[in-house]
């Protein structure tokens, strides 16, 4: 897909460019209220999402990222605390009158309206002028590349262009935000991965603030600009997905985002700003300590990525890094990489890929005793214990 050369959309009614935050939710907490009992779906967020930031709020079922967004779109009125929009507090605007629109999983098109009306209802209420309506319609299908379908039904058109057609509807307003709900939910993975990398180019274009939920952290990981990982009401890390990814905040977020290798050992030195941990038969794990202290005794837990590890059937030269005794238990080929599931001389669990570039197949079977190995600035300590 080729980037055509749109101005932004966002028009310029208030003062733009200001830097003030387009979104600011400031000690916010929901409690619901179900059948006598006190239901916390939000136990106190703090959060800045900058002017044209695609912003994701990324954590499992049940999290609160959904309640998040409805107090940000003026549906739930948050219980404590206060949201503002540019700056403004917003508590008593309701949410017709909220500069943001919402984009939802089901994308409640009007089925017996023709693309084109579907995109310029909210300009017709408005009142628009109709050769603005034109124009501006025809921008934004171009922008979401329906040019050319204007005509058609919402049911003459596939999951991913009827979720383009919602998209530009809720953008052809010219909101300051727009708040997208699971809007990939129903599309198969395919299409979903298409539109994924469609929605970013469609921010990028447009210049709108984006702020998207998804429990799917791959979703989170490819468009994202930064993306705040929630559980159980809190945010338990605010960062951009390199953050995330390759420095996680603590066991949570190692678990939730991708793949990911837990592993404890006991403090033998602190060398320089490395900590050297005794791990099993024989292993050494490095770990940087980065700010953390840690003395000789302690037990220290940390992360490897599975692609971080290289994995052999020999000893691992040099010895600046770490090594690990391990038993392949299982080896599953996908095709571009393989991963090796084995059980350390410790007892833990490892997963390692490799990429296929090389005959790669040939390291290891099941039930080989394999060294593995990796550099020191690949442990990533995330606690003690
Ligand atoms: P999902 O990914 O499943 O949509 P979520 O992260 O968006 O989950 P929320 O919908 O925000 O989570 O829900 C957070 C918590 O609040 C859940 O425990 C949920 O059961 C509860 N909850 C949500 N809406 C209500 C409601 N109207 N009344 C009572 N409890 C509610």
């Amino acid at each position: 897909m080729t980037e055509t050369s749109h101005p932004p959309v966002r028009d310029d009614r208030e003062p733009a460019g200001s830097d003030l935050p387009a979104i600011e939710l400031s000690g916010v907490v929901k409690e619901y209220h179900a059948h006598g009992e006190k239901v916390p779906a939000v136990r106190g967020i703090d959060l800045a999402i900058g002017q044209g930031e695609f912003f994701s709020l990324l954590g499992p079922s049940g999290c609160g990222k959904t309640t998040t967004m409805r107090m940000i779109a003026g549906f739930e009125d948050p219980t404590r605390g206060e949201v503002l929009l540019n700056g403004k507090s917003v508590t008593d605007v309701p949410a017709n009158r909220r500069d943001v629109n919402m984009v939802f999983q089901s994308y409640a098109l009007f089925p017996h309206m023709s693309v084109f009306e579907n995109v310029a209802f909210g300009l017709r209420r408005k009142g628009v002028a109709k050769d603005e309506i034109r124009t501006r319609v025809a921008g934004m299908l171009e922008i979401v590349d329906l040019s050319g379908r204007e005509k058609r039904r919402p049911g003459e058109l596939s999951g991913g262009q009827q979720q383009r057609v919602a998209l530009a509807r809720a953008l052809v307003n010219r909101p300051r935000a727009l708040l997208l709900d699971e809007p990939l939910g129903a599309l198969d993975l395919k299409l979903r991965q298409h539109m994924q990398v469609e929605l970013k180019r469609i921010q990028r274009e447009v210049g709108i603030t984006f702020v998207y939920v998804t429990h799917d952290q791959g979703e989170a990981l490819t468009m994202s600009d930064r993306i705040a990982v929630m559980n159980d009401g809190r945010i338990e890390q605010l960062g951009t997905p390199r953050e995330i990814y390759e420095r996680p905040a603590g066991k949570f977020v190692a678990g939730f985002i991708g793949t990911s290798n837990l592993l404890a050992g006991e403090v033998g030195e602190v060398r320089g700003a490395d900590a050297i941990l005794a791990y099993g038969d024989g292993g050494r794990i490095v770990v940087p300590l980065d700010d953390r202290t840690a003395a000789p005794g302690d037990r220290l837990e940390l992360t490897v990525r599975p692609e971080k590890i290289e994995i052999g059937t020999q000893p691992p030269n040099g010895d600046g890094g770490s090594r690990v005794r391990a038993k392949v238990a299982e080896v599953v080929y996908l095709g571009t990489s393989t991963n090796y599931i084995v059980t350390t001389s410790a007892g833990d669990d490892v997963t390692v890929f490799m990429q296929n570039a090389t005959n790669a197949d040939d390291i290891a079977g099941r039930g080989d005793d394999v060294w593995l190995s990796w550099e020191p600035r690949h442990s990533y300590a995330i606690g003690t214990s």
